[in-house]
């Protein structure tokens, strides 16, 4: 049984702790216990509501915990791979099949000085 309205309730209370400034214990502690209580009530949609927080590293840090992540969604070069760590992961991409790649760090744009290509 699938159940979407926990998506609702849930970003309904998120909100809420971001309005009135909750620290981040207490958020990471509060959506965590939410997300926990909604999905024993069959809330199957918990991804949706991800997206909505990227930016509150609390209210993602409650997700993770309950094993909900933004993943980095990175492809491989040349083969059909993607990958499935936490997005900004520092270390190699790595797939659901377990396949690694090297991340490939872009350079910082050159100083207007530079010419391109300069290291
Ligand atoms: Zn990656």
């Amino acid at each position: 049984m699938g159940w979407a309205g926990g998506n609702a309730a849930f970003e309904r209370v998120a909100r809420r702790l971001i309005e009135l400034g909750a620290d981040d214990t207490t958020k990471t502690e509060v959506c965590s216990e939410l997300i926990d209580g909604l999905q024993d009530c069959g809330w199957d949609t918990v991804d949706e509501s991800l997206g909505e927080f990227a930016g509150d590293s609390a209210i993602l840090a409650a997700f993770r915990r309950r094993g909900f992540i933004i993943v980095c969604g990175d492809e491989h070069p040349t083969k059909p791979w993607a990958c499935e760590k936490e997005k900004h992961h520092t270390d190699d991409h790595k797939d659901d099949q377990g396949r690694t790649w090297p991340r490939v760090t872009r350079p910082i744009a050159p100083d207007s000085d530079s010419p391109p290509g300069a290291a």
